[in-house]
């Protein structure tokens, strides 16, 4: 489905006149002004040169950067607000997918998939599952899905860099999310594989009451896969335009790049 910036699905993600700068940082803001709607059923891609501000906007969604100025609300929930146990409990609803995977090489892979499910467990039930894993099933099911079931026994870090890739997508698919946000998620990857990683992204908010927002450098892969794209630039949005206008959206891109 492809619902553009005016449609009217549920906002997932509301960012309303958002400054930030990083305190010592001798450039100028990491972000200004920004203003981003993302509604219920939409794959947002954010594209833009290094140094954009599309990490900063992804970390504005979990509450791990405050703005400086501007109202920053997920899942229903102005972030500002909230107590640290509240902030917990929206970040239960958020998957993150990092350039750098976040995962434990020691541990086998059903242990690190089963991460996605911490949030749901008592600290018993926690600590007990490295012991003698807990939901299993789930786990071979998530990494059936990425195309690696066999590996569930496994040690993480004997498994190549794309094996791992899919262990981190798996801890998200049993995660089940409302909201997935992916920094990068495909830039170690050749074409083929980023294609199927980002495929598994947007199948994992298939729902539509979810949303993903995902930085990419492969302005293609957002076009092909994802419903909207957004343009930053020097911690601006310079465009915010549905996929579908992929031809104007590359002239966008150009002056994006040119500057
Ligand atoms: P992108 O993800 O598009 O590469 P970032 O959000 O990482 O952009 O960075 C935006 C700006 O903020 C850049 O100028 C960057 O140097 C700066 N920045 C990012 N993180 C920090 C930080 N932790 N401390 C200081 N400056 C930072």
């Amino acid at each position: 489905m492809s619902a553009g910036p005016g449609s009217e699905g549920a906002a997932v993600v509301a960012l309303r006149g958002v400054d930030v700068s990083y305190a010592g940082s001798a450039g100028g803001p990491a972000l200004q002004g920004v203003d981003l709607v993302v509604r219920a059923g939409e794959r947002v891609a954010l594209v833009g040169p290094s140094g954009a501000g599309k990490s900063t906007l992804l970390r504005l969604c979990t509450g791990a950067v405050r703005p400086d100025r501007g109202e920053v609300e997920v899942l229903g929930r102005s972030l500002s607000g909230l107590g640290a146990a509240e902030l917990a409990a929206v970040r239960r609803r958020i998957g993150t997918i990092h350039q750098r995977l976040h995962l434990v090489g020691r541990l086998r892979v059903v242990h690190n998939v089963n991460a996605g499910r911490l949030g749901r467990w008592s600290t018993w039930e926690a600590l007990s599952s490295l012991v003698r894993p807990r939901e299993t099933q789930a786990a071979r099911a998530a990494l059936s899905r990425t195309g690696i079931a066999d590996k569930l026994m496994a040690r993480t870090d004997e498994l190549s860099g794309g094996e791992q890739q899919r262990v981190a997508l798996a801890r998200v698919l049993v995660q089940d999310p409302d909201l997935v946000l992916a920094d990068e998620p495909v830039s170690s990857l050749d074409p083929a594989r980023a294609d199927e990683v980002l495929r598994l992204l947007c199948e994992t908010v298939a729902t539509p009451s979810r949303a993903l927002v995902v930085s990419l450098h492969d302005f293609d892969l957002a076009v092909r896969r994802c419903d909207r794209v957004v343009g930053l630039r020097e911690g601006r949005v310079v465009f915010d335009r549905p996929a579908a206008e992929a031809g104007e959206l590359r002239e966008a891109l150009y002056l994006l790049e040119r500057g």
